[in-house]
């Protein structure tokens, strides 16, 4: 969000060790009743997030969505999931009201688990968190040579074309497919043109936002981040943005989204889920995970060479001008990844302020040297 092609410049930001981040998280949740293993996966969640260069989604939620929801019990600790119904390739998983994270790892492994023996498997996930990003769960089903694919719903913040207020969640979609020598193609996007949080980066540098990435209040596209607030008034416009734009492909994903997870589990859909932030209810956001085993199509390694060749017909093909390299998704997270695992990855200095605040609220004290 803050250091990702925007146009802004790097906020302050500190660097810290992998490790250290990750048992920091994991002391944090478990302060607040998180199982020890629980906060294990939560905290390679989040931590990943950052690692990979997606820090919307990384530490600068671990106070705002998870650890004050935790410390008022509006997110169960103990992430209590129950398995409701399953078949040989299908698992609806109730989770308790639980960690996002908790819960959909599960699933993704359950549902990696019956793809190794159906071939292919669906779990549906309600009665869940804000679970992060979307790609991590897809990107499970890479260590089992499977494709995978991660959705979820969430709280109301994009409007339907024609509509003036938030009705959808940036509901993001993800796959992940393995390759040869090639990254793995991880797709892991909003089904909005942007998230709010850029919105409120141009509001905090006021600067006038491009049009088409939302309305104000009466559904007139706005050039004026104040007019976008988080739940309304005003609204984010799905991926494309306007009807000219053929936004109202981004509005059938997002909503081919909420379906999948929120109608096909029994869960919330649309304004029904939750905020995050909201300390005064469940948020009730559903989830849905599809693994997909490659070789009872064909044989993993030609599929994979094949997908090499893909790869290396896209990059080989001619690049727009003032242009020299043209990326598969997944390809900077990758390179993200590897950069800061080597020089520490970056938080932002007031994401610490803020971590540090609250860790001293619950004693456990934020000391983690940065480095470099
Ligand atoms: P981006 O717009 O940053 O990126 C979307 C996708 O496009 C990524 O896979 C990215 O891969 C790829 N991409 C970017 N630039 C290029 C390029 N030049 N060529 C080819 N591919 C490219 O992501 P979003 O802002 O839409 O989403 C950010 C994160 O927020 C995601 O992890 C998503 O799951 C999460 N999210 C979570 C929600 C929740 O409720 N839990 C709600 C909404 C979003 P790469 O970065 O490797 O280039």
């Amino acid at each position: 969000m803050f250091n990702q092609g925007g146009k802004f410049k790097l906020e302050k930001v500190l660097r810290f060790r992998k490790k250290d981040l990750t048992n920091y998280t994991i002391n944090f949740l478990k302060k607040l009743g998180v199982p020890i293993e629980d906060a294990k996966i939560a905290a390679d969640v989040l931590v990943t997030a950052d690692v990979r260069g997606i820090d919307s989604h990384g530490l600068i939620r671990l106070n705002t969505y998870y650890g004050k929801r935790l410390a008022k019990k509006y997110i169960n600790p103990l992430t209590p999931i129950k398995v409701i119904s399953e078949t040989d390739t299908t698992i609806l998983i109730d989770g308790g009201n639980g960690l996002g994270q908790v819960a959909s790892f599960k699933a993704m492994q359950r549902c990696i688990g019956k793809a190794k023996k159906s071939n292919v498997a669906i779990t549906t996930v309600r009665h869940s968190n804000h679970y992060g990003i979307a790609g991590y769960y897809s990107m499970m089903a890479l260590k089992e040579d499977m494709i995978g694919i991660s959705l979820t719903n969430s709280q109301a913040l994009v409007a339907p074309t024609y509509g003036r207020t938030p009705v959808l969640g940036t509901n993001p979609i993800s796959i992940a497919v393995p390759s040869y020598n090639q990254y793995p193609y991880i797709l892991d996007m909003a089904t909005s043109t942007v998230p709010i949080g850029r919105i409120k980066v141009y509001e905090k540098n006021n600067e006038k936002i491009p049009p088409g990435w939302g309305i104000d209040d009466s559904g007139e596209v706005t050039d004026d981040p104040k007019k976008i607030q988080s739940g309304g008034p005003g609204a984010l416009l799905p991926l494309g943005g306007t009807d000219i734009m053929r936004g109202y492909k981004g509005y059938g994903l997002a909503l081919m989204v909420d379906i999948l997870c929120g109608t096909l589990s029994g869960g919330a859909n649309l304004t029904e889920v939750g905020f995050p932030h909201d300390l005064s209810k469940e948020s009730n956001v559903s989830h849905f995970f599809m693994a997909i085993k490659i070789d009872a199509f064909r044989p993993l390694i030609d599929f994979k060479k094949q997908m090499d060749k893909l790869v290396k017909i896209l990059k080989n093909s001619p690049k727009a001008k003032g242009q020299d390299k043209i990326y598969i998704a997944g390809e900077k997270e990758f390179e993200t990844a590897k950069y800061n695992e080597k020089h520490g990855v970056p938080i932002l200095a007031n994401v610490i302020e803020d971590i540090k605040k609250y860790g001293a609220n619950i004693s456990v004290p934020f000391n983690i040297k940065p480095i470099g």
